[in-house]
């Protein structure tokens, strides 16, 4: 209590500086596109059953000159909130395409999409755009979004959402069990995918809940006629779990982390990760 004025004082500046800081990662943020600090890293995704590897999901890296190595978890709610989600996803979106476009093999790629971007009049010519400049066939894009996506949804973006699709282009649910109402969202929209949430991959046997929710996921995938990735995969004994529980595809550093695009080609060339894990 001795210290109750300064200790305010010392509170009050140290949550000006926090705003402070916000703002000029805000700043820097909105500099960085034309800095090029922004690249992509690609992870791909492995067939449980064949252990080929079937696409990519491309992941934003932002190299900032100022802040260093800045994570997705932090800069992509400040672009959402500060409306430069909708040029830094355009961004994600032409490259990723235009770097799949030039893999050896014909593989999926897979992009994430924010909310904002969907519901944002230019998505469609943006799709559209990227696939036209790059050349990729739309039966290899996949967009990934999350159920915040369909959240305030009046149902124009499941509009949108559908028009993508009748391109060719699949649509997959992210992050799948955490959101709300996932059920009613897989009811209302033909998603082409499920991704587990690796909260439920990765809970270990004090969570018994975690893999009775994966199985019924995968359950559920399997009567819809759809894939069913389970995410964050990181030991021998969690891809065992998941295969035996009816996932049909894995994603996860056990695998592979996300890898530069000049890597990918070479992880394409490598064996299939069954063979490669039995010798
Ligand atoms: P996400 O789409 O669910 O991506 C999976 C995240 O899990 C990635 O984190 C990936 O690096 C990480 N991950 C993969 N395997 C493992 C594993 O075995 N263990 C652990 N601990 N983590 C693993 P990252 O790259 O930091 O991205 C975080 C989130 O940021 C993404 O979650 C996605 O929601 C968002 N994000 C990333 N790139 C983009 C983008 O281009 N556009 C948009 N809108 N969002 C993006
Ligand atoms: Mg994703
Ligand atoms: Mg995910
Ligand atoms: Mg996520």
């Amino acid at each position: 209590r001795r210290h109750g004025r300064g200790g305010f004082r010392f509170f009050e500046s140290a949550m000006e500086a926090q705003i402070q800081a916000r703002r000029r990662l805000e700043l820097d943020l909105r500099r960085a596109l034309t800095l090029r600090e922004f690249t992509l890293v690609y992870q791909p995704q492995v067939n449980v059953a064949t252990g080929q590897i079937t696409g990519f999901e491309s992941l934003l890296r932002w190299n900032s000159a100022n802040h260093g190595t800045v994570s997705p978890a932090t800069f992509i709610p400040l672009a959402e909130s500060s409306g430069l989600i909708t040029a830094l996803g355009a961004w994600g979106l032409r490259t990723a395409c235009c770097e799949a476009a030039r893999w050896p093999r014909p593989l999926s790629i897979a992009v994430n999409v924010s909310a904002m971007q969907v519901v944002d009049p230019g998505f469609l010519a943006t799709i559209h755009g990227a696939l036209t400049e790059s050349g990729l066939a739309p039966e290899r894009l996949e967009l990934e979004i999350t159920e915040s996506v369909l959240l305030h949804d009046d149902g124009a973006a499941l509009d949108v959402l559908r028009a993508v699709r009748d391109t060719g282009v699949r649509v997959s649910m992210d992050d799948f069990g955490t959101g709300y109402s996932s059920l009613s969202r897989l009811h209302s929209f033909p998603f082409d995918k499920i991704k587990i949430d690796q909260s439920f991959v990765r809970a270990g046997p004090d969570h018994p809940s975690g893999r009775a929710i994966v199985r019924a996921i995968a359950a559920l995938g399997h009567a819809l006629g759809i894939d069913t990735t389970a995410e964050g995969v990181e030991t021998e004994e969690q891809f065992a779990r998941v295969a035996a529980d009816g996932c049909t595809e894995v994603q996860g550093y056990l695998i592979s982390r996300p890898r530069p695009p000049e890597e990918i080609g070479e992880l394409m060339q490598a064996p299939a990760f069954g063979a490669r894990r039995s010798t």
